[in-house]
């Protein structure tokens, strides 16, 4: 076919841009020398171009359908209050058990009766009473809050798994209608209890007053509220870390820049203070050397004033050096010496 007719026919534009018209058989359109083989089935006899061509997009439609895990399938029947009365801190958790044959398949609350039901044709099980010790099925209440009562503790909202609370430290709260699965889950954490469930679906319970889309919408938010939970703990892990890094940078140079204590043998003034004490020791056996001879000093009661000045200020400097005791202390004035 000329180059004109294909033209005509929307063929060379196809075969640029990939796309197939409807009315002529499917014909491979490999970009580099495209082989122009036309065939009847979906297949391109070419040989390089072995490939599979795509038929009905249906087609991929139930390979995905297919290759959904059990647990994800399971998921997809649970009404995704996220209120945790199975046992399970949520829906996806629950799946995961029930999956793996560690729960059983009657202990979603919200679900009730029908839930059962639903779960039951999955599994190829019989259809089984709810278990309620895990609660009753009930018609879907509606969390409210006293808003005159709030302390804007942010208690509820930290509970709440889909987000459907407002509010902000020290302001009112308030559930979006909306949003509120009907969990139960901010009511105990409540410190001044002002938040009541009223039920507003009237007789209608379980999957009667909860839809599709309701438990779609309710997935979704709770899976966003994971991602931010785990996105904030990041973050607040990054900055700990920073922080803890700055201090390790700030005090690595202060250590270095620390001289090292001088070993006692090299400081001065510990020296001086060793010389001192040495001739102090000596002074003072002298002293009972001569006192056990009766020889002591005998001009104690006769000190001048410039003396004894000169006395205390040594006795002084030595308190200062930490080298008197309460025997060496010295007595201010004109006091008793005969002690000394
Ligand atoms: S709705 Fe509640 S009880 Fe049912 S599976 Fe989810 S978390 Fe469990
Ligand atoms: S507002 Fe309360 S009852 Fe409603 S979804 Fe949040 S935690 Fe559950
Ligand atoms: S837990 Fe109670 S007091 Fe605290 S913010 Fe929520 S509604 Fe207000």
């Amino acid at each position: 076919m000329s180059v004109k007719a294909e033209r005509a026919t929307g063929k060379r534009d196809a075969r640029r841009t990939g796309s197939v018209p409807t009315s002529w058989t499917p014909k491979c359109f490999q970009r580099s020398g495209a082989c122009g083989v036309i065939t009847a089935a979906p297949r391109c006899s070419h040989r390089a171009h072995a490939a599979p061509v795509p038929k009905a997009s249906s087609q991929f439609l139930v390979t995905a359908t297919v290759s959904r895990t059990l647990a994800e399938r399971i998921e997809d029947l649970l009404p995704q209050t996220q209120c945790t009365k199975c046992g399970y801190p949520a829906c996806r958790p629950y799946a995961e058990a029930i999956a793996a044959g560690e729960a059983n398949y009657n202990q979603c609350p919200p679900g009730g009766a029908e839930g059962i039901a639903r779960l039951a044709a999955l599994l190829g099980k019989p259809v089984i009473p709810l278990d309620t010790t895990h609660g009753e099925e009930r018609a879907r209440p509606l969390a409210v809050i006293d808003e005159n009562v709030c302390i804007g503790c942010t208690l509820c909202m930290q509970a709440c798994p889909v987000d459907a609370i407002a509010g902000a430290a020290k302001q009112m709260h308030t559930v979006i209608a909306e949003l509120c699965t009907g969990c139960d889950l901010c009511v105990p954490p409540c410190p001044v209890d002002c938040i009541a469930m009223v039920p507003v679906t009237g007789e209608r319970t379980g999957w009667d007053a909860w839809s599709q889309q309701e438990a779609d919408a309710a997935r979704a938010r709770h899976d966003r509220r994971l991602t931010r939970l785990e996105r904030e703990r990041a973050a607040a892990e990054a900055r700990a870390n920073a922080r803890q890094a700055s201090r390790t940078a700030q005090a690595e140079p202060k250590a270095q820049e620390k001289p090292e204590a001088p070993a006692a043998h090299e400081d001065p003034e510990a020296k001086k203070r060793a010389i001192i004490q040495a001739a102090l020791e000596r002074a003072r056996k002298k002293k009972e050397e001569m006192a056990s001879l009766g020889a002591g000093p005998k001009n104690t009661a006769q000190v001048s004033a410039a003396v004894q000045a000169q006395i205390d200020a040594a006795e002084e400097r030595r308190r200062r050096l930490g080298l008197t005791d309460d025997e060496n202390a010295p007595h201010s004035g004109n006091g008793d010496k005969s002690a000394r």
